[in-house]
Parts: C-alpha cells; sequence; structure tokens
C-alpha cells in the first residue's frame, strides 16, 4: 500500500501486477455509457486521470469530458489537444466508440457498410495514429482495441460489423509490430454479448438466442470487460502486445 507504481512501459517482475502506482493520462473513446463508461470508472478508481470522448449522452462525473467523433479526423486531434492541455499527453488509449447498423448482406446499403467501416475501424486508426504522437515522444504507452467475438466467428446480420471488428485485429498487431521497440503496446479485448445499450438493442429473442451458445450461460457486465482493459494497461501486462484476449464466457473457444 503506497507503493508508487513504475512509469507506463516499465519493465517489472510481474508482481506489481494490477498494483496502483503513478497515475496515469487515459483516454477513453465513447466513455458516456455501456463498455466505455465502465473502463472509465475502473482507472479512475485505480486513480488514473481519466478523459472520455462523448457525442450524446452527458459524460460522467469526476472525469474530463471532452466532445469527440471518431468519424472526423480533426474532430479527434481537437479531443486530443484538449485531454493534452488539461491533464497531459495519453499515456493509456482505450479505443472503444463503436456502432452497429445490422442487416442481411443482400439488403445491406454501401453506405450502412461504410459508415459502421469508418466509425469502428478508421475511428480506430485516428485515434490511434493521434495518439501514437504523444507515446513516442515518451517511448511508452497502451493502446487497447475494443473488438468482438464475431471478428472471428462471423455473425449473420452483421457483416460490417464483423468486418471492421476483424480489422481491428490487424491494425492493432501492426501497430503492436511498427510500435513495440518504442515502448508501446497494442492489444486487442474481444467480448461476447455485454449488457450495454447495443445488445439491448438485439431485442430477446436474438440475445436468448445469443445467451444459449456461451458456455458461462449469461451475458457479461460492461465492468467484466473494463477489468480485461485495465489489466492490459496495468504493468503486470508490460509483455503482452498483439493480443487478442476474449472476455466472452468461452462463446469464441476455438476462434
Ligand atoms: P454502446 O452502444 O453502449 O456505446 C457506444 C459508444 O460509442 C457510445 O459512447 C457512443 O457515443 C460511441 N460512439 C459511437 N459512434 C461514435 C462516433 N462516431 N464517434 C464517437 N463516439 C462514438 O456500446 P457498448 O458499450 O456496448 O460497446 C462499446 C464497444 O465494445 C464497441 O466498440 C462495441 O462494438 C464493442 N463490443 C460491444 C459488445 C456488446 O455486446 N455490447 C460486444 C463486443 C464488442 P454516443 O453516446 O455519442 O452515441
Amino acid at each position: 500500500m503506497g507503493q508508487r507504481r513504475p512509469a507506463v512501459g516499465t519493465v517489472t517482475d510481474g508482481t506489481a501486477a494490477m498494483a496502483a502506482t503513478e497515475p496515469r493520462v487515459v483516454l477513453v473513446t465513447g466513455g458516456n455509457r455501456g463498455i466505455g463508461l465502465a473502463c472509465a470508472k475502473a482507472f479512475a478508481t485505480l486513480g488514473d486521470r481519466v478523459a472520455v470522448t462523448h457525442r450524446s449522452d452527458p459524460a460522467p462525473e469526476g472525469v474530463l469530458a471532452v466532445r469527440c467523433d471518431v468519424g472526423s479526423a480533426e474532430s479527434v486531434d481537437a479531443a486530443f489537444s484538449e485531454v493534452e492541455a488539461e491533464l497531459g499527453p495519453v499515456q493509456v488509449l482505450v479505443s472503444n466508440a463503436g456502432a452497429t447498423r445490422d442487416g442481411l448482406l443482400l439488403r445491406m446499403g454501401e453506405d450502412a457498410f461504410a459508415d459502421v467501416l469508418d466509425t469502428n475501424l478508421t475511428g480506430a486508426y485516428r485515434v490511434a495514429k493521434r495518439a501514437a504522437q504523444g507515446m513516442l515522444r515518451a517511448r511508452a504507452g497502451r493502446m487497447v482495441f475494443l473488438s468482438s467475438v464475431v471478428a472471428l466467428t462471423g455473425s449473420a446480420g452483421q457483416a460490417n460489423y464483423a468486418a471492421s471488428k476483424a480489422g481491428l485485429v490487424g491494425l492493432t498487431r501492426s501497430i503492436a509490430r511498427e510500435l513495440g521497440s518504442r515502448g508501446i503496446t497494442a492489444n486487442v479485448v474481444a467480448p461476447g454479448p455485454v449488457a450495454t445499450d447495443m445488445t439491448a438493442a438485439l431485442g430477446d429473442e436474438r440475445l436468448a438466442a445469443i445467451t444459449a451458445g456461451v458456455p458461462l450461460g449469461r451475458i457479461a457486465t460492461p465492468e467484466e470487460v473494463a477489468a480485461a482493459v485495465v489489466f492490459l494497461a496495468s504493468p503486470g501486462a508490460a509483455f503482452i502486445t498483439g493480443a487478442v484476449l476474449p472476455v466472452d464466457g468461452g462463446l469464441g473457444m476455438g476462434h
């Protein structure tokens, strides 16, 4: 207790694991609700200085809230500049903002495909690229990307979403290779169904069908996903990069 934790990127013996250390500057995109909000709260509880991006809902108290649409490089740049001015350079990026526009392939318009790719994949590229500037200067940093179990299993009615989430794996692993020598890690968390607005929109019947395939027989809480994100940003995860960490109750086993 009261021990200071090493700065981001410091090599540890592993025992420091999740222990509280120097507060980091953490930015969570889409941190006003759902999984992003749970991540923001988890980091704040650890004593980190947390900023969230939001568009619609008011952001939670106790964290710095900046408006940002990940669909715009200018908006992303402005949000990072605001966080840097208020808290300092971003040391931990949680690229969480995501959207769905479900539909069967033959009925899926090109706009629905392109929109989802732009938010989920190109949006992640935009925030990662902007975050990398400060992380490269610091020669340290953590990036965590929210993908999904459907990235590798596919999902009927979600060709756009699954493609965007699969793309995140390639994006993350390329970043891990490019920036690893500078002390920057990049990892993916791949949740199964989680109790948020996104799953509520699926309707009870579809959710029950999905849950039936989960070995643990239930959907996750946002806090259970946040715990994995916090771990990947912790000193104990210093030697983990390019990994895809499932938080899916076993739904994606073997994929
Ligand atoms: P929610 O729908 O509850 O929240 C999505 C968040 O993303 C909101 O904060 C939303 O902001 C933000 N967002 C959407 N589009 C944009 C944009 N263009 N620019 C900025 N922010 C945007 O989702 P979840 O919390 O359920 O999901 C979070 C992440 O986890 C997503 O990437 C999702 O794909 C992934 N995931 C979720 C699963 C689930 O079952 N819930 C399963 C697997 C992965 P706003 O409030 O302004 O709309």
